[in-house]
């Protein structure tokens, strides 16, 4: 397979890391991407292949501007953008949760994806089989909703959403929109209790990223199509 070009966020660490080194063993050219910088270069030192890092806060318009810049400077195109990095908050439901928080992490995990998105769509459509990769979790799903984390769950549902809707608007322009979930895994967010790995939980992102012909618009787990 060429290789292809492709950005992940929240790359310094957890899912995302995993993600970047699995894609960089495939051959394919990476740019790990880490709110710090430094975090984000000493996370690519650990990697083998083409991984470079580069700074994006997605929860900064002026980061992911200079970002977006900086890549249609330095890259005729852009194939694959994972939308990985994310937040979680506390096990509040909608009676009291506040608004700052459901901001916080809407900002980060749905509005960030959103934005990042649109930034870096004249390259996207360069690529002549672009993808988008958001990482959700099946909290975000209508059936498992209303039991508490209600930040988190709604601001991944708003994710899920917003899959569907740049699914359908960017049909006509050929690029493939998708949400998935990684499962419950060990990382920082997950903890230590949870059943997963990270290799498990990069996995199907990795095979939407490097699989020709995936449909658009669809959640997926483990390599298959979920509800929403
Ligand atoms: P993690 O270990 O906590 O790592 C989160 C990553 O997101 C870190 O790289 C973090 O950067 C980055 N991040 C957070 N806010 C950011 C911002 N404003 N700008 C840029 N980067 C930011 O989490 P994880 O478990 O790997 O989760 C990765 C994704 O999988 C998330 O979207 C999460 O919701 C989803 N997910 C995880 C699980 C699970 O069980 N772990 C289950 C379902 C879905 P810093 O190092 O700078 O903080």
């Amino acid at each position: 397979m060429e290789p292809k070009i492709i950005a992940v966020t929240g790359g310094n660490r957890g899912i995302g890391l995993e993600i970047c080194r699995q894609l960089a063993e495939l051959g394919h050219h990476v740019i790990l991407c880490s709110r710090d910088l430094a975090n984000g270069i000493s996370a690519a030192q650990t990697i083998a292949g083409k991984v470079e890092a580069r700074q994006l806060d997605m929860a900064d318009e002026a980061s992911m501007a200079a970002f977006a810049q900086g890549l249609a400077n330095d890259f005729a195109r852009l194939d694959v953008l994972i939308n990985n990095a994310g937040l979680i908050s506390s096990s509040v439901g909608t009676p009291t949760v506040t608004l700052a928080e459901m901001q916080r992490l809407f900002t980060t995990n749905a509005f960030g994806p959103l934005m990042l998105t649109q930034a870096l769509l004249p390259l996207l459509r360069k690529s002549p089989a672009a993808g988008i990769i958001n990482i959700s979790s099946e909290m975000g799903k209508m059936s498992a909703l209303g039991n508490g984390y209600a930040a988190y769950r709604l601001s991944k549902a708003s994710l899920n959403a917003i899959t569907i809707s740049m699914a359908r608007e960017l049909q006509a322009d050929g690029i493939v929109v998708n949400a998935m979930c990684p499962g419950w895994v060990k990382t920082d967010m997950g903890g230590a209790n949870a059943p997963g790995t990270v290799e498990q939980g990069a996995d199907t992102a990795v095979w939407l990223a490097t699989t020709d012909k995936v449909p658009t618009g669809k959640f997926f787990s483990d390599r298959k199509e979920i509800s929403w």
